[in-house]
């Protein structure tokens, strides 16, 4: 999957979405990351050319510690991106058409920084113009938080990296103290989102509601789909590879990334259609759970799976622990036999 975080300065990326984007790197997603401005009115002690290279050098290394793959500098005009969006997006546009991201993640438009809620309309102006797929636009929060938000993410395992990122970028945090603000906002989230010790919190910015598309809300199915995902963020752990048993129809790597699901059957990525007996099913799940995959979830619109593969059933309930089951998925933990 190929994800794209959009920052208005440099830190932002690391403050709003630096855990998140260790777990995509980790998951070995491609991560880019496109600066809008460098930052160079933040350093009132060095000329604007000397603040903006030293903030340039910052963003790099906390780029490394993240796993980020690539950093691109706009250089568009700090504190004034208000007056520069349809410039901005000019410049952005080309960087969507090489990267191609399924997702961008960028500040939120209440954010009380307007060079935070100029990248908004940028962001949307270039997605706009440009002839990429429209993807998933998530909003992140630096010191403004958000008031309602869709996705939860548990950050516990990758705090103390996202932590060395954010005190990279030492000419800020010198001047104001982002990793403590950030710790206790990450920790606030986690408790009240019961979503781990740290956690980061994002909402859909394009044109949707509780992360659906206003396209797909005509279809009552979209609902049910749309608590199935939220459940399947709860149940599974965003560092595990799982089977999503979706007849092929569910498309849903936006939705869950950054975990990343196998459809099933599956060849090189791509389903590749039901299984002709149990024998095959059984085999391919063996398969693909030697090769990292540890949870199988089936969702509503397959529950007849677990008939008519009969024998598929009775081979995971008798070898693996089964962690949830409801109305909405059937969750099982490939990673220990019981
Ligand atoms: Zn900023």
């Amino acid at each position: 999957m190929n994800v794209l975080v959009v920052a208005p300065h440099p830190d932002d990326e690391s403050i709003g979405c630096g855990g998140t984007i260790c777990l995509h790197a980790d998951r070995g997603d491609r991560v880019a990351a496109v600066f809008l401005t460098s930052g160079e009115m933040g350093l009132t002690d060095l000329s604007e050319d000397d603040a903006r290279r030293m903030r340039e050098r910052e963003s790099e290394d906390a780029a490394a510690i993240l796993g980020i793959s690539s950093v691109t500098f706009l250089r568009r005009p700090d504190q004034h991106l208000e007056q520069d969006t349809v410039q901005a997006a000019q410049a952005l546009k080309p960087i969507l058409e090489r990267e191609k991201p399924e997702i961008i993640y960028l500040p939120h438009e209440r954010d009380f920084h307007r060079d935070h809620r100029a990248s908004v309309s940028i962001v949307q102006k270039a997605v706009g113009a440009s002839g990429i797929a429209t993807p998933a636009l998530l909003s992140y929060e630096v010191l403004t938080p958000l008031t309602e938000y869709d996705r939860a993410e548990d950050i516990s395992a990758v705090i103390r990296r996202k932590l060395k990122a954010v005190c990279a970028h030492g000419s800020q945090v010198r001047q104001f103290r982002y990793d403590r603000a950030l710790l206790a906002m990450n920790r606030f989230r986690g408790v009240v989102a019961g979503a781990g010790r740290y956690a980061e919190v994002f909402r859909f910015a394009n044109g949707s509601m509780n992360g659906i598309p206003l396209a797909c809300r005509a279809n009552p199915g979209w609902h049910r789909l749309y608590a199935a995902i939220q459940e399947i963020i709860k149940v599974v752990p965003a560092e595990s590879p799982f089977i999503l048993v979706d007849d092929g129809c569910l498309e849903a790597a936006a939705w869950i990334a950054p975990r990343r699901y196998i459809p099933f059957l599956e060849k090189e990525g791509r389903y590749w259609g039901k299984p002709p007996d149990d024998a095959t099913a059984i085999r391919e799940l063996e398969r693909l759970r030697k090769a990292g995959a540890g949870f199988i979830v089936f969702i509503r619109s397959t529950f007849w799976w677990l008939e008519y593969y009969g024998g598929l059933h009775r081979y995971l309930r008798a070898q693996f622990p089964c962690i949830q089951q409801d109305e909405r998925i059937v969750v099982f933990d490939l990673r220990s036999r019981t």
